[in-house]
């Protein structure tokens, strides 16, 4: 289903103008307006879901299907170093256009995106505890 106020909605489905890289029945790759590096583009689907936890896992498949076409297009046609494939879900994780996409950032070695975190500790009771989850 569209939502009519989501800008990736009006993207995805050609209401508003991209630089696409890619389109079928069901998705469309535009190069993203700020790019973390040169080539940095986003995988929309057409149909709306806000996140990976809405996203139907067949469509799921497909979207990661199109993220390895278009990436490996990119990695080559650009002669990058390296492929970031980033997917952000909920505010805290960096969302901030809640239509699920998926992010192809080609890297290179002299590039400046920081995409990272200071490693931590497993503890015993997390493990334990989420490993629980899991039981
Ligand atoms: P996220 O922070 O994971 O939700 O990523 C949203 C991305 O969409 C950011 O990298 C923005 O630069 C990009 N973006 C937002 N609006 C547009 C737009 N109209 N066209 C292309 N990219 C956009
Ligand atoms: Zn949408």
């Amino acid at each position: 289903m569209k939502d009519c106020n989501c800008i990736f909605c009006k993207i995805a489905n050609g209401e508003i103008p991209s630089a696409t890289l890619y389109e079928d029945d069901s998705f469309r790759v535009i190069l993203d307006l700020n790019p973390a590096s040169r080539g940095h583009a986003l995988v929309l689907p057409k149909e709306h879901y806000a996140n990976l936890f809405e996203i139907p896992e067949d469509v799921l498949g497909k979207a990661m299907a199109v993220a390895r076409k278009v990436g490996t297009r990119l990695f080559e046609g650009l002669h990058a170093d390296g492929l970031n494939i980033v997917q952000n879900n909920g505010e805290s994780a960096g969302q901030t256009v809640f239509h699920f996409h998926i992010h192809l950032i080609p890297r290179y070695a002299d590039d400046s995106v920081k995409l990272g975190w200071k490693p931590g500790t497993l503890t015993d009771e997390d493990k334990a505890q989420i490993l629980d989850l899991f039981g």
